[in-house]
């Protein structure tokens, strides 16, 4: 438990302002559903799925799925990774990007990353490619947006698809486009604490290419087209129609959300004392900034004397993937990522939610100014 300081408390994260917001017609919604008599792929998730693709401003169409770790390795599999691939990503990462890699079978390679932006360091991405590499899974780390189309000229001619994790990156863009509409498919998902969040588990699936999205389609539901016939192997993985619902509800806000968020992260850019570090927003890149992360020396310290002031801190992530034993086997040593090691010991997660007040932004500047100075 934290103790008492001056106010109320500072979380990372609350929810249940923006429900009470919405209280009235999210049950509305679910009374709708619940009585409708079809609970499972049905018109809920077709709507959302449609508005969801408005959402993205692209050509193409959506797949709703269980959740965001389930995006990944349907689109994995759909675009054929598998066994004795290897797939390109980053170990600075939420771990459900990995696992969704291990789940097609294949072997992640991972590639350190910029230490201003936190994300895939492009210019060694060409080393981590092999004859065998399948896919690359850039990570659009706290809504900070990677360079695909860098990647695609990379890439070039080779048979290597670009798959972006959006789950961070929701309302995020590069140049005037939308994360998760630049590469082959994007992967988002809706967990609870994203910038578009479900009361409950959920996922979604987008691409540009309309046969991809039929495949993502059918194997989300045991490879069916129609009948209960396999035309290729799938999985069980539907987003339901409550969720589906409720999201339809909330994407209505999402812009505002991702705005309040900029504006707070301002608020944050302005009263930071000018010697703490942040990460950096990369070129071009409008920030959805589902997390504001700083650097810090001694950071033990310095969320000690956060806490002693009510404030609620976080770290995403202490651990790069290639270092935690779940994941030895990938052979991976201390020194292999310096940069995603260096990071790991200095960045720190700050208060960020779309309702979070500014008065507690002053109040998280004054104390790790403090702190720091
Ligand atoms: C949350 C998250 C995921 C996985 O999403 P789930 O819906 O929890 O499975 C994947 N990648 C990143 C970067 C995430 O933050």
């Amino acid at each position: 438990m934290m103790s008492d300081g001056p106010g109320p408390h500072v979380r990372m994260f609350d929810y249940l302002q923006q429900y009470e917001a919405l209280r009235e017609e999210v049950l509305a919604a679910v009374e709708r559903v619940l009585s409708s008599g079809q609970l499972i792929l049905g018109p809920e998730v077709a709507q959302f799925e449609e508005s969801f693709t408005r959402f993205l401003g692209a050509d193409g169409g959506c797949v709703g799925v269980n959740s965001g770790t389930d995006a990944i390795s349907i689109a994995l599999r759909t675009l054929g990774v598998g066994l004795r691939d290897e797939v390109v990503t980053v170990a600075n990462t939420a771990v459900p990007t990995v696992s969704a890699i291990r789940e097609t079978g294949a072997t992640p390679v991972f590639c350190d990353v910029d230490p201003g932006t936190c994300l895939m360091n492009l210019n060694e991405l060409e080393d981590r490619i092999t004859a065998r590499t399948k896919a690359i899974v850039p990570v659009h780390l706290f809504g900070n947006v990677v360079d695909i189309p860098r990647i695609l000229e990379i890439v070039g001619s080779r048979h290597i698809t670009v798959l972006e994790d959006c789950a961070q990156a929701h309302g995020a863009r590069l140049h005037g486009r939308m994360a998760g509409t630049m590469g082959t498919v994007g992967a988002f998902s809706f967990y609870p604490t994203k910038n578009l969040g479900a009361y409950g588990d959920g996922g979604l699936c987008f691409s540009r290419d309309a046969d991809v999205v039929e495949r993502m389609r059918s194997i989300r539901m045991y490879g069916f087209e129609d009948g209960y016939y396999s035309e290729r192997e799938g999985v069980n993985s539907r987003l339901d129609e409550v969720q589906a619902a409720i999201l339809g509800i909330k994407l209505v806000h999402l812009e505002v959300w991702v705005r309040n968020r900029q504006r707070l992260a301002s608020r944050y850019d302005e009263r930071l004392a000018p010697g703490i570090e942040r990460v950096e927003p990369a070129e071009g890149v409008q920030h959805a900034y589902h997390l504001y992360v700083v650097k810090v020396d001694d950071r033990d310290t310095v969320r000690r004397s956060l806490e002693e002031a009510g404030i609620a801190t976080s770290i995403h992530y202490p651990h790069p993937i290639h270092r935690m034993r779940g994941y030895g086997f990938l052979d991976c040593r201390q020194g292999d990522l310096p940069q995603t090691e260096a990071l790991a010991e200095r960045i720190l997660s700050l208060p960020m939610y779309p309702e979070l007040p500014e008065e507690s932004v002053d109040r998280v500047c004054e104390a790790l100014n403090s702190a720091v100075g």
